[in-house]
């Protein structure tokens, strides 16, 4: 249908990876963060976005683009175990981790499956739907990224014998602009400071390039994605980061006549992706070794495939871990009361039948739900649950209304991650102040970590501003709609 009306405004979408809402509150009510000020002051700000489970980049990005949580878009985690191939998979440090996975593998997991074997088919981008109705789309720094044109990238030669593709190319769709470090520059001459992907320098540089060009679409994703690291390692109320992208944010509204008229041009928003919970100092205290705990198993080893005679794989995602029970004759029951006995697990989540049990090792009893049924949540989803409501923190108010407390939408999230892919399997949060270890796996202490359900690091910001319009609940899944809302609408 056409139209006589302005055209919608450009979105702009800046993904600054951790960023919180306390520390960025601090460094906008001190003065170290002007442009984030300005956009809190003349816009929306919401403090409590819902991210999904487990808090791990690659999910939550996977979620942002296609508005689905990982039971339909298929991106478990960070680390997870294919049962089909009876492999493990492991996006590796282009998601801000470490990992001690073949590195070849990682590339080429990050790099290509991702998108094009992963990510589910019944699930659409916002790249996708955008596309189809005709918008045009930017992906600045996403490994997420999937869209409807062909594009060649390109590995550089250095890093070439650490993929698959031959000559160092692949040919990925993805939107009809996209920049991922080295892989693929919109400016020509722009140098890249990191391995995999641009620094946050990069990342605004390539959109500062788009409105110098006039060449921003109707919806630009950009992703700075440097606090992670920092944060994991100076903890959660690290200001200097932000104060260093509301720099760079700065010089981007500076390219306008005014930066009332940046908003009057387009459609800003910032949201972080997932916080971070702070770690204890003490190794016996505060990192659960898995592998101690169920050292009464056989546990397959990371660096060969997975042997007939393996009981388990532990696919760690930071504070929250899948748990594989790959021996038919290994009861689920067996392998939870061992991990029960560690009173540092705050949840245990397993499927059995048309049900989601939890259980836990600090909490008595057990809990059981399922969806659709007589209990109803604040984002409007029913449930049918019984036993101790305790143990996902639920609180009941009048006529049958739930509202979360420690694990915000803990119901629709827990389900997803135990659907996201298929195998018998079982899930672990690990209580505030600690953090997984399997083999090989990064644990952080005396910093910050994050992955689990709880709200530390679920709960992200988002501001809004250049439109009155908001998303329908404050949950990052909602941001596809709302931004397919805003690209129909003047
Ligand atoms: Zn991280």
């Amino acid at each position: 249908m056409k139209q006589n009306v302005q055209p919608p405004k450009p979105i702009i979408l800046l993904n600054i990876d951790s960023l919180m809402p306390e520390p960025l509150e601090i460094a906008v009510q001190t003065g170290r963060a002007p442009a984030l000020k300005f956009l809190m002051e003349n816009g929306h700000y919401i403090s409590n976005v819902v991210s999904p489970f487990p808090t791990m980049s690659v999910t939550i990005d996977s979620s942002l683009l296609t508005g689905t949580y990982p039971n339909k878009h298929h991106i478990p985690g960070l680390n997870w175990f294919d049962n089909s191939k009876k492999e493990i998979i492991n996006y590796g440090t282009g998601f801000r981790e470490t990992t001690k996975l073949g590195m070849r593998r990682t590339v080429h997991n990050m790099l290509y499956r991702l998108n094009n074997e992963h990510l589910g088919e019944e699930v659409t981008t916002i790249f996708e739907d955008l596309a189809d109705k005709g918008i045009p789309s930017a992906s600045i720094n996403s490994f997420v990224y999937r869209g409807n044109t062909p594009q060649h990238l390109h590995v550089p030669r250095f890093l070439s014998t650490l993929t698959h593709f031959k000559n160092g190319e692949w040919i990925t769709k993805a939107p009809s602009i996209i920049s991922l470090g080295m892989f693929s520059k919109l400016r020509p001459r722009g140098f890249t400071a990191q391995i995999a992907a641009g620094n946050y320098k990069f990342t605004a540089r390539e959109l500062r390039h788009l409105i110098r060009k006039n060449r921003l679409p109707g919806f630009t994703f950009c992703i700075f994605q440097d606090m992670d690291a920092r944060i994991h390692f100076k903890g959660r109320m690290d200001i200097k980061g932000i104060t260093k992208i509301d720099r760079q944010i700065q010089k981007t509204l500076n390219m306008y006549p005014s930066w009332e008229e940046a908003l009057n041009r387009n459609v800003w928003m910032v949201m972080g992706d997932n916080g971070h919970a702070p770690t204890g100092a003490n190794y016996r205290e505060f990192i659960i070794d898995l592998r101690k705990i169920l050292k009464t198993f056989r546990i397959a080893k990371i660096q060969r495939s997975v042997h007939k005679k393996d009981q388990l794989v532990l696919c760690v995602n930071q504070r929250m871990s899948y748990i594989y029970v790959l021996d038919n004759n290994l009861s689920l029951t067996t392998v939870i009361n061992q991990l029960q006995t560690d009173k540092r697990i705050d949840i245990i989540a397993w499927k059995e039948k048309d049900y989601v049990h939890i259980a836990s090792g600090m909490k008595n009893g057990s809990l059981r739900f399922s969806p659709t049924g007589e209990y109803k949540d604040e984002y409007n989803q029913t449930w049918n649950i019984d036993g101790n409501f305790d143990l996902l923190d639920l609180d009941v108010r009048n006529e049958k209304m739930l509202s979360y407390g420690d694990y915000p939408d803990a119901l629709a999230r827990v389900y997803s991650a135990l659907h996201s892919h298929s195998g018998r399997f079982i899930i672990v949060n690990a209580k505030p102040g600690c953090d997984f270890k399997a083999q090989s796996t990064p644990f952080h202490l005396s910093g910050a970590a994050h992955g689990s359900l709880h709200k530390q690091e679920t709960l992200v910001p988002l501001l809004i501003a250049g439109t009155t319009a908001k998303p329908a609940y404050p949950r990052l899944v909602e941001m596809k709609e709302f931004i397919l809302r805003l690209s129909s609408q003047q």
